[in-house]
């Protein structure tokens, strides 16, 4: 075998995938691949388990079978570190979920200092540097509930980059805020996805072509197609992604 030191390996790599709740198969057989720097949009109806794969992902729910490897470690595995894992993805949910009664600096500054046992001052200059980058950096005192929907959001997002990961795994983070809101996340991401591999569940098909490089479609469990982006949209292999796609579904 020829060493090859500019072969890439997939940053999160998902095989096989099986998940139950009780007698409910959520998942049934997911395969998937993400490269470095790919952006990756999983596109699907509510109740697909969209969201369920990415908590897999972050090991935040238990897989009933198959294998998941982030950087090429099995995170499904009970001898993997699973803090460790965590450092190198960052996760947005739909509902910002910040701490309340902790401002935004702190909120930021949270998970380097519990997972990582970074030291307050060196976790909290990174903070302000994350803060930055969402353009909230004057916000730092203030607490979440002072904040719009989408200022939540972007902390949220600032949380998610201060661990330095390496992917960014979105669960449909701009469904729950206005449009002015959605736009600016969306500016954000299209700013992020210079340095980032990312995973962006959505029902936005325009922020599917706006964002990524491949499209994931997802039913009942499964990934019916996964294409690069523009060649699903224009031309989908399967008719339920066409239907779909074209709003024909039902
Ligand atoms: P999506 O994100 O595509 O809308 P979800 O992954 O949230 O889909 O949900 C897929 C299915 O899994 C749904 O039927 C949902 O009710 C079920 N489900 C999700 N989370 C849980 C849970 N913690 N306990 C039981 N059932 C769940
Ligand atoms: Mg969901």
């Amino acid at each position: 075998m020829s060493d090859n030191k500019t072969e890439q390996k997939p940053v999160i790599r998902i095989e096989n995938l099986h998940k139950y709740f009780g007698d409910n198969q959520v998942l049934r057989g997911i395969d998937l691949e993400v490269m470095p720097g790919e952006k990756v949009v999983v596109l699907g109806p509510s109740g697909s388990g969209k969201s369920t794969m990415l908590r897999c992902i972050n090991a935040l729910e238990e897989t009933t079978s198959g294998k998941i490897y982030v950087n090429d470690v099995d995170i499904t595995s009970p001898k993997t570190d699973i803090n460790k894992v965590r450092e190198h993805l960052g996760m947005v949910f739909q509902r910002f979920n910040l701490w309340p009664h902790k401002t935004v600096l702190e909120n930021v500054a949270l998970a380097p200092k519990l997972v990582s046992g970074v030291n307050k001052a060196e976790a909290e200059k990174k903070a302000m540097e994350m803060l930055k980058r969402v353009g909230l950096a004057e916000k730092a005192n203030a607490y979440p509930a002072s904040l719009s929907g989408g200022q939540q959001q972007r902390v949220a997002i600032a949380r998610g980059l201060a661990m330095g990961p390496k992917a960014l795994l979105f669960d449909e983070p701009t469904s729950a805020l206005d449009p002015i809101s959605t736009s600016k996340i969306e500016e954000l991401a299209l700013e992020l996805k210079k340095d980032y591999t990312i995973i962006i569940v959505t029902h936005s098909m325009q922020q599917a072509k706006r964002i990524s490089n491949k499209t994931a479609f997802f039913l009942l469990g499964e990934i019916i197609e996964f294409d690069k982006t523009e060649k699903l949209f224009s031309n989908p292999c399967d008719e339920r992604t066409d239907a779909y796609i074209n709003g024909r579904f039902g």
